[in-house]
């Protein structure tokens, strides 16, 4: 929660609504004088070679891994999430910042690479480039693990960042500004700008080499649209409407607790969270007496309840529309139902025979919320799955076919028997298709994301046959022609 002056705002603790800390509004002049700043932190941060960078970056990593207590203590008290759920949310983060800084050198460092015959006299090379100043934009929901997996990325691969905060987890962003500034103190390669969605967006306009933004899909079209002016390139991480599916032959005891873990935790507020499950008709009944007896206990509160508060006051009527069309238009809860809003909190709800163009399935939900729906076979649970506009993540429990299901499924990422394993291997690109966005964060294509490719050819020998030049004979012309009909026209 937060309230606002022009000059600075409040933050307050969603749960109880007492205030944890105030925070200025950075205006468009603050952002400009960042950059700038970035711009000069930059080329010194460039110029190191990327064992150097290694080393900061693995200085900040140790700096974060010792202050980790008042660090979820910090996001708990922001937006909500208990503490040890905000623990192991750095872990994550930690483990991704170790690869980046770790991989860098092998992922973007000058390689040279082959010719063709027609240019077998060129040496070539390619390499992967920073831009120099990179803007990120980070949400709340995840205060830690989202806006590292862009940073990290950006700076192992020798950026300068200028990082704007949710306006729900403002102070989240500037603990890691202030651990990065202690483990790398000569210059301000990390930088860390306060406000709501306007100082977000002056840094969109800010001349930034590019914006790495994750946040919801409409806000994601508002940054593309700022950033069309200047043509600054995008990261989009977007919203998603995850689904869970269970196979008749699926392990139903780990696929149930996957589903509540997946619906339910950080009080369903999770880019990647379960928010559909698609059931086989054979073990729907025997799934569905798992997945309620795993509520048995689970109930949303204070710490030390396991599912916190909803942060955004708005996302309250959100969750509350989207419950009341489905019980408008047959579907009923199992538990939970529109009843189990209680101010800031919202105890888990289950839902059956939601019709598939409800919004409680067609849109983020963003609550502890989960449908669950009975189909005839997983034919018809990936056709459902694949109607979603979005196409962020999905999870598969099934014995035998889990590779078959997950390949036909249209997402960036698949987990077979277990929840989102795909977003913590810091091997693996993570990132959606569709209203879920585009471009990765994480394994070599996260740290690509961040740079150009720059391309370097030197000539080795002149080739007898002179192709681009004004000198070229009829001879050269008549000779290439066939050459050309041999290396391509065959082909039948
Ligand atoms: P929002 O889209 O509301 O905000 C995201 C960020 O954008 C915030 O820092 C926000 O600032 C800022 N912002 C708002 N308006 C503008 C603007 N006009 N120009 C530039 N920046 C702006 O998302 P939430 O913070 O509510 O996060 C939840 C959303 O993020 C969900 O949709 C979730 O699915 C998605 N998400 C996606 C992930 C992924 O990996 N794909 C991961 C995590 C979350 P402020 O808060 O101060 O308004």
């Amino acid at each position: 929660m937060t309230t606002r002056t022009t000059t600075s705002f409040e933050v307050r603790n969603p749960a109880t609504g007492i205030a944890v800390g105030e925070y200025p509004v950075h205006t468009a002049d603050h952002v400009t004088a960042a950059v700038a700043r970035g711009r000069s932190a930059g080329t010194w941060w460039a110029a190191l070679d990327f064992e150097e960078r290694r080393r900061h970056l693995d200085r900040w990593r140790a700096e974060i891994t010792r202050g980790r207590d008042d660090l979820a203590h910090l996001m708990h008290e922001e937006m909500g999430k208990p503490i040890s759920d905000a623990k192991l949310e750095i872990v994550m983060a930690l483990e991704h910042l170790k690869w980046a800084a770790h991989n860098a050198r092998g992922v973007l460092a000058r390689r040279t690479v082959g010719a063709s015959l027609l240019t077998i006299n060129q040496g070539c090379s390619v390499e992967y480039r920073p831009f120099g100043v990179v803007g990120v934009i980070g949400p709340w929901n995840y205060p830690v693990f989202t806006p590292l997996s862009s940073i990290s990325f950006a700076l192992a691969a020798g950026n300068a960042v200028v990082f704007k905060p949710s306006e729900y987890s403002p102070g989240v962003g500037v603990w890691l500004g202030e651990a990065f500034g202690r483990a790398v103190p000569e210059v301000p390669v990390l930088q860390v700008i306060t406000g709501a969605g306007e100082t977000g967006a002056a840094l969109c306009r800010s001349g930034v080499g590019k914006i790495g933004f994750t946040g919801s899909t409409e806000t994601g079209k508002r940054v593309m649209s700022a950033c069309a002016e200047n043509l600054t390139p995008v990261l989009m991480e977007c919203g998603g409407k995850d689904a869970l599916l269970v196979d008749a032959d699926a392990d139903l005891t780990a696929a149930a607790d996957a589903a509540i873990w997946g619906g339910m935790s950080n009080a369903g507020q999770t880019c990647l969270g379960v928010e559909r499950v698609y059931v086989h008709t054979e073990v729907y009944d025997e799934f569905l007496t798992k997945l309620l007896a795993l509520t048995d206990d689970l109930r949303a509160g204070d710490e030390p309840a396991k599912i916190g508060p909803i942060t955004m006051p708005k996302q309250l009527d959100v969750i509350r529309r989207h419950l009341g069309d489905a019980l408008a238009r047959g579907g009923s809860a199992l538990i939970g139902g529109p009843d189990a809003i209680d101010g800031q909190f919202v105890q888990p709800t289950i839902l059956v025979n939601v019709p598939e163009d409800c919004s409680a399935v067609t849109e983020e939900t963003f609550g502890p919320t989960l449908t669950v729906t009975r189909v005839a076979d997983m034919d018809e649970a990936v056709e459902l799955v694949n109607a979603s506009e979005y196409g962020l993540g999905a999870t598969v429990f099934a014995r035998r076919h889990g590779r078959e299901i997950a390949d036909r499924i249209h997402t960036g990422g698949t987990s077979i028997n277990a929840f989102v394993a795909h977003a913590t291997v810091p091997n693996l690109p993570l990132g959606g298709v569709g209203a879920s966005g585009f471009g990765r964060v994480h394994g070599p294509d996260g740290l690509r994301e961040f740079t150009y490719s720059k391309s370097t050819t030197w000539q080795r020998f002149p080739l007898p046959l002179a192709l681009t030049t004004f000198a070229r004979k009829p001879l050269t012309d008549a000779i290439v022609d066939r050459l050309v009909s041999a290396l391509h026209g065959r082909i039948r």
